[in-house]
């Protein structure tokens, strides 16, 4: 019922095993059952990387490759702050656009070498509308890549929108135990898989049998953790919108969030993650993770634990994060205690 983890670093008889693999740096019977198992969710070919910024570089290689240094990348204005980072340092002209904005998106294609786009965003839970956004693309004749982190599969397959690549952090949900790091990469088309897988064997940022392993377990109870943490999330953040101490309260679930209507059409639900706006700033943002107690302050997120964080804490997010914004990754707890816990926590802080 369980694959083997195949701990080798080379075959015998090199090239000759009936898989055709040779050495461990191309090819791993473990990697490739989760591969498989991501492939069928997202509906394309997947590549494991051994981490989800290992992916996103892959990804971004295989898609700009050879064009032209002076073709620009389009960028989300808010997104994942290391991939906005690896996306500026690739010494070409950098598009910043809100996501969510369609027209904004349209209007900075022209000439462009990439289009990236993350949603739901990380941290501010911005929701593209992917089907106008991949044909506004097509029609500039830009390739178009989707970080679906946020999402999962389960929510979102970008590539069934016509998207070239999507990228998955697999250190959050698909793992989903905040036990290791990886990240995989899928696309449709079968020259830019040679090529993503090309790039995995050149730069060698290959993952771990044992975590790949562990990955294709944590994947297993993808759909129950994720239903399980979303509807917790949704009644979260219904109360939260509610709570004197809270100034704002994103959350695509709510009817009045501004990506709302675009979720609905695009996506088959609104997640686990909630970022709250404290009142009072950074500083009671600060007392009111420092006061929780099963709320485990930490970052990342899609664990089964419930965490949450300060993003701005970091000096490296991005500046259009709110000081006082809170990101609450909802895990598989019990939703009175996560509450009862929060309630406090804000109302003592
Ligand atoms: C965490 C994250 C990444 C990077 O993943 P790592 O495994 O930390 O390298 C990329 N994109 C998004 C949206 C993320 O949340």
């Amino acid at each position: 019922m369980s694959v083997p983890i195949v701990a080798t670093s080379t075959y015998a008889a090199a090239g000759a095993d009936e898989a055709g693999r040779g050495y461990g740096r191309y090819a791993n019977p473990t990697w490739e059952a989760f591969e498989t198992a991501v492939a069928a969710l997202d509906g394309g070919q997947a590549t494991a990387f051994a981490s989800g910024m290992a992916a996103v570089s892959a990804a971004v290689a295989a898609l700009v490759g050879t064009a032209p240094p002076q073709q620009a990348v389009v960028v989300p204005s808010d997104g994942y702050h290391t991939s906005i980072a690896l996306l500026s340092s690739l010494g070409r002209p950098v598009r910043p656009v809100p996501i969510a904005d369609t027209d904004s998106v349209r209007a900075a294609l022209p000439g462009a070498a990439l289009v990236w786009v993350e949603t739901p965003t990380n941290p501010l839970l911005e929701v593209a509308d992917l089907p106008a956004l991949v044909g506004a693309a097509r029609e500039a004749g830009v390739p178009v890549a989707v970080d679906a982190t946020a999402a999962t599969p389960m929510l979102l397959r970008p590539l069934e929108h016509g998207a070239d690549v999507v990228v998955h952090a697999a250190t959050k949900y698909l793992s989903g135990h905040s036990d290791l790091l990886m990240g995989v990469v899928t696309v449709g088309e079968d020259r830019l898989g040679e090529r993503v897988r090309a790039h995995r064997a050149l730069h060698g940022a290959i993952p771990s049998p044992f975590e790949a392993w562990l990955a294709l377990r944590g994947l297993r109870t993808l759909p129950v953790r994720l239903d399980r943490a979303s509807a917790t999330a949704h009644e979260l953040a219904r109360r939260l919108a509610l709570h004197r101490r809270i100034s704002r309260v994103r959350y695509p679930g709510l009817p009045d969030d501004p990506g709302h209507q675009v979720a609905r059409t695009v996506m088959d639900g609104p997640g686990a993650l909630i970022a709250v706006e404290v009142a009072g700033g950074a500083e009671a943002a600060d007392a009111v993770v420092a006061a929780t107690r099963l709320w485990v302050p930490a970052t990342s997120f899609g664990g089964v634990e419930s965490m949450l964080e300060r993003r701005r804490r970091w000096p490296s997010e991005r500046p259009s994060v709110p000081e006082n914004l809170v990101r609450l990754s909802v895990g598989l707890e019990d939703v009175e205690d996560l509450w009862e816990d929060l309630d406090r926590a804000l109302t003592r802080a």
